[in-house]
């Protein structure tokens, strides 16, 4: 998912996407409400950075992406860099949140860390009933 901070440089961001040798299987830009939001990032429910995190994600419009490729949660994690972009302009150069975040809530983009909640994920944006 390009976060809001990113979404003009989404252009770029999918060129990145193909040139790592993912193929995009679905794509969809919308604006979460708070409640999708809330439901999105569920795990996170209660943690100090929550309201910040509704905040910043419901700003604007979001392109939320399934891709598909051999490993594609570890290569895609990996491509994004650290959470906070201030560390992964230091740690991971050519990253993702290096690359077009700012700070450790405006971090560019999202990926699913677990097949199972790519698997949750797809379903929010894209299941034929979806939530968004
Ligand atoms: P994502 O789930 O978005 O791919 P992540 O797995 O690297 O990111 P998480 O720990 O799952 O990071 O946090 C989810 C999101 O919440 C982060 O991407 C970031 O936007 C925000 N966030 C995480 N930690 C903080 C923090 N300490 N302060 C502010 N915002 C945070």
């Amino acid at each position: 998912m390009v976060k809001p901070d990113a979404i003009q440089e989404v252009g770029t961001i999918i060129d990145t996407v193909y040139q790592n040798g993912f193929a995009i299987c679905n794509m969809k830009s919308v604006i979460l409400s708070r409640n999708e939001a809330e439901e999105f990032y569920r795990e996170h429910f209660g943690k100090p950075f929550f309201n910040t995190l509704m905040s910043f994600i419901t700003s604007g419009p979001v392109l939320a992406m399934e891709l598909k490729a051999e490993s594609a949660v570890t290569r895609w994690r990996s491509l994004l860099g650290p959470t906070d972009s201030r560390a992964a302009r230091t740690e991971a150069p050519s990253s993702l949140r290096a690359r077009f975040g700012f700070d450790n809530t405006k971090n560019a983009c999202h990926g699913s860390d677990s097949d199972q909640s790519a698997n949750r994920e797809t379903d929010f944006f894209f299941k034929s009933n979806a939530k968004r």
